[in-house]
């Protein structure tokens, strides 16, 4: 039901501009600025969602790793929203936001597994995947606006918004690794019942029914 996921993003910064080889039109380069603009008013949406929505994910997560990478992004995600702001700056443009219609969807996925789980396993295993997709937008977002801000030739915009990148990157390779510490865990508890009913079914022990091993 969840897979691992082993997706590269190595090649993932879109290739907007293979079209625009050589040196840049004027009308080419207010094109381009305006879609940066409108690339980072998206995204500083998203993160402002995403600072209202990852607390009542660490409250609902079990496992503790799961529970304090997400804080530690949470904390991350503080420092992204601010990065925009430096962006929006060095661009000379307002840091204004444009309602991410995408991170919503995402996000109110994301609280239907909260509301439909139990918490556990698979409550937390819910949360990792639905973290991922989020994780997953913000590297395409970043990737496509870092793309354009290099296209532009605008270093200082471009070094802010690969940071953010790799930031997002290493929050989905954690996710990954915790992932598949819940994998393990549920396998081990999986066994656990196995072994249990083995010894229900031969007739050894206590003949009133078994006790379950899960929370
Ligand atoms: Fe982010
Ligand atoms: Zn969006
Ligand atoms: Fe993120």
């Amino acid at each position: 039901m969840f897979l691992r996921n082993t997706a590269s993003y190595q090649n993932s910064n879109l290739q907007i501009c293979s079209f625009l080889e050589g040196p840049l039109t004027p009308m080419e380069q207010e094109t381009l600025n305006e879609l940066l603009v409108d690339c980072l008013r998206d995204i500083y949406d998203a993160e402002k969602q995403i600072v209202k929505a990852l607390p009542k994910m660490i409250k609902s997560a079990e496992n503790a790793d799961l529970k304090e990478g997400l804080a530690n992004h949470l904390e991350e995600t503080k420092e992204q929203v601010s990065r925009l702001e430096e962006a929006f700056q060095a661009l000379g443009e307002n840091a204004k936001s444009k309602p991410c219609k995408g991170m919503r969807g995402l996000l109110e996925e994301g609280s239907e597994v909260l509301s439909d789980e139990e918490p556990g396993v698979m409550m937390d295993l819910a949360i990792v995947a639905a973290a991922q997709k989020v994780e997953h937008y913000e590297i395409s977002a970043y990737g496509t606006a870092a793309t354009i801000a290099e296209k532009l030739g605008n270093q200082k915009v471009a070094k802010l918004l690969r940071k953010t990148e790799e930031e997002e990157k290493s929050a989905d390779s954690k996710l990954t690794e915790v992932a598949f510490e819940l994998y393990d865990t549920e396998e081990a508890t999986e066994e656990e019942e196995d072994e249990e009913v083995e010894t229900v079914g031969s007739g050894a022990k206590n003949g009133g029914g078994r006790s379950s091993t899960r929370k």
